[in-house]
């Protein structure tokens, strides 16, 4: 190595102050881009819903205003990897209702030297109608759910568990991202409820449920309405027989007051308040129904005596004498659980 090659490599060959290599640390930098800014940004929002379109894909938002400029005008900033330790500070004003100008202020530290800077970003805001909103409006569906009951009309308790769950469902769907998942309306009706629905998955899901909870059979009629890039469309009906008995239903056979608990091969299951057994019962053996095992009173123990108990009725206050059946531990002073029967005038202890 010669002397001359050495100064060279000591000196900056652009402003000529001493450095260990090539440019020194201020040059390199002037040379390098190290913010880079865009002028415009653009963010497509659903004025409805402020859902956010990315490319052609719309996504539920559900960031804070401020969270969102800050986040749009990042996406603006490019820093160069060798970029260390920095620090954005975002300000912004709207010039216009559907622009937003940033203001980015940026220091950080590039080839061992402090630098900082600062850009401006205008955020264009362009209000477009979102697919689901676009259904909605729309009126689209693609079924309906329909719950009936065999042979009776559903009553209140099962009308409010089935709009529970289908709005437990739509809301799950909606969270796991199924956006064109929903509702469209929900109608009580003097036969039933109707539930008018946007997706098959969700028309599925909830018969299946409903059926799950509250028993009964699910058939599924579609029908052809159309043709969608040379696939066949349809909609579909889900209806939904309940049975003709409900779970827990108390009914009145040849004397004896019993529980559905649950109904198998077309047989119902009881249990005998009497004995305590379970047993079954053909449809055709019900005499009446009485009530619910959900409507129960509680009545007072006034005393026992062998095989009977005092109670208190808990409407009129009168003294009754009730049979202890085997099964149940009655104490006096304590409360029992009885169903009334009008029809008999008895109180019936269920527990
Ligand atoms: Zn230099
Ligand atoms: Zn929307």
């Amino acid at each position: 190595m010669t002397e001359d090659i050495d100064i060279k490599q000591n000196i900056c060959p652009k402003c000529g102050k001493p450095t260990k290599k090539g440019l020194c640390p201020e040059c390199r930098i002037a040379e390098t881009e190290w913010l880079v800014c865009d002028k415009r940004v653009q963010c497509t929002q659903c004025p409805t819903c402020n859902s956010i379109k990315n490319g052609a894909i719309w996504s539920d938002c559900n960031m804070e205003t401020e969270d969102l400029i800050a986040e749009i005008a990042l996406s603006a900033v490019h820093l160069h990897e060798n970029m260390n330790d920095y620090n954005i500070q975002l300000s912004h004003f709207d010039p216009s209702p559907n622009r937003t100008s940033v203001k980015i202020k940026i220091s950080g530290e590039i080839y061992g030297r402090h630098v900082e800077d600062e850009c401006r970003t205008l955020i264009v805001w362009i209000k477009e109608q979102c697919d689901r909103c676009s259904r909605y409006s729309g009126g689209y569906y693609a079924g309906v759910i329909q719950v009936r009951a065999d042979g009776r009309r559903p009553d209140d308790h099962e009308r409010a568990v089935t709009e529970e769950i289908a709005t437990e469902i739509e809301d799950s769907v909606q969270n796991a991202g199924e956006r064109l998942s929903f509702i469209t309306e929900t109608k009580n009706t003097k036969d039933g409820v109707d539930i008018v629905i946007s997706s098959h998955n969700l028309g599925e899901s909830i018969s299946r449920e409903i059926k799950k909870r509250l028993g009964g059979k699910v058939t599924k009629h579609p029908k052809l309405i159309g043709e969608k890039d040379g696939r066949p469309l349809y909609r579909i009906t889900y209806l939904i027989r309940l049975p003709r008995y409900q779970k827990g239903e108390i009914l009145y056979s040849k004397g004896k007051y019993l529980e559905v608990r649950y109904i198998e091969s077309g047989l119902l299951k009881v249990f005998d308040f009497e004995d305590g057994m379970l047993k079954s019962l053909r449809e055709d053996e019900v005499e009446r129904s009485v009530g619910n095992i959900r409507v129960v009173e509680n009545a007072l123990v006034t005393h026992t005596e062998g095989d009977t108990a005092g109670i208190l009725d808990p409407k009129s206050y009168e003294s009754r004498e009730v049979l202890i059946p085997k099964w149940l531990h009655i104490r006096e002073g304590s409360e029992i659980r009885v169903i009334r029967d009008p029809e008999n005038d008895l109180l019936i202890p269920v527990g």
